[in-house]
């Protein structure tokens, strides 16, 4: 089966999906990002990434390429063409292709639009959930406006790519006082000794992941003790359990923080049954792809696409 990507308003060949060497994502990392997660062919906390779009393009006054209601179609369209089952689908929102330039473009420059689709072998990331994942820690030294969404991403990439020569599956990251912000592509959390889920609050300092917010909301509606605040890593080493979310990773718990074990060294119970629990609670909320007949969508080009 081939993929198919979606690129400025066509769907076209995965090998052969292109965009404009000005396109100011590529020279200025220009542009924001959503992932959604695939369960079963339902896209997970699906409207809470697309609020969560609006915000980021908001914060860098780049223009929504198109309405809510044409970009829910064809974030589902590419679940259903792309038959995922089990996977991730990437869009990404770009200012738009003008003459390299600082400065923004003409307020009618076109945002750029990209969408791609991955199936995921979903036993795989349920084996390594099951078994748990160690983590190793470095600087966050990243910019001052880590909660947009943004594809500047070279500092979770050294901190990811630190982790994978260690052998750790994540890179959980520290900000100068010596508290854990987030990891390179997650949230952190930890479980106190007295039960207590502890994440950091939401601020400039880390992405409010939108499976960090679900979580929250299931954790308080289940009656379990929640605190919104930093913690630092010999806390977290110390602590019963730890884990990270998100829409990837779902809940996936931490066994090892710089080679120190996690209470048994073992995943913990809290961290499975959250994950368990996030996983049926998120698929029960999923938006299904809707199967339509013939319906237009307008693209950001003005072309008409077929759904
Ligand atoms: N923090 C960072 C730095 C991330 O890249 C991600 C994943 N995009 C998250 C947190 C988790 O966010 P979400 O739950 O929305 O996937």
């Amino acid at each position: 089966m081939s993929r198919i990507a979606y690129v400025n308003g066509r769907l076209v060949p995965h090998r052969n999906a292109r965009i404009h060497i000005e396109d100011r994502g590529n020279q200025f990392a220009d542009a924001v990002y959503e992932v959604w997660g695939v369960r079963d062919g339902a896209l997970m906390d699906f409207e809470g990434h697309l609020t969560r779009l609006a915000r980021s393009l908001g914060e860098l006054h780049i223009r929504p390429p198109m309405s809510d209601a044409a970009l829910s179609a064809v974030v589902s369209r590419m679940v259903e063409i792309n038959h995922i089952r089990n996977g991730l689908i990437y869009l990404q929102i770009s200012r738009g292709q003008a003459r390299r330039d600082h400065v923004f473009p003409p307020a009618n420059t076109r945002p750029g639009i990209m969408i791609t689709a991955k199936a995921l072998n979903a036993q795989k990331a349920e084996a390594r959930a099951q078994k748990g994942i160690a983590v190793i820690t470095r600087p966050d030294i990243r910019w001052g406006r880590r909660d947009i969404k943004s594809v500047s991403l070279l500092p979770n990439v050294l901190a990811k790519q630190a982790a994978a020569e260690a052998g750790a599956g994540e890179c959980w990251l520290v900000d100068p006082d010596g508290f854990v912000t987030e990891a390179s592509s997650s949230n952190a959390w930890i479980v106190t000794k007295d039960d207590v889920l502890v994440t950091r609050a939401a601020s400039q300092d880390i992405l409010n992941g939108i499976t960090r917010r679900t979580l929250f909301a299931l954790a308080e509606n289940a009656g379990l003790k929640t605190e919104e605040r930093a913690f630092t890593v010999a806390e977290a080493q110390s602590a019963r359990e730890a884990f990270v979310t998100s829409a990837s990773a779902f809940v996936t718990p931490v066994v090892e923080i710089d080679g120190k074990p996690v209470g048994n060294g073992h995943p913990g119970s809290f961290s499975l049954q959250l994950r368990a629990t996030y996983v049926a609670t998120a698929k029960e909320r999923a938006r299904k792809p809707v199967r339509r007949q013939s319906v237009w969508l307008v693209a950001p080009r003005g072309e008409r696409l077929v759904n």
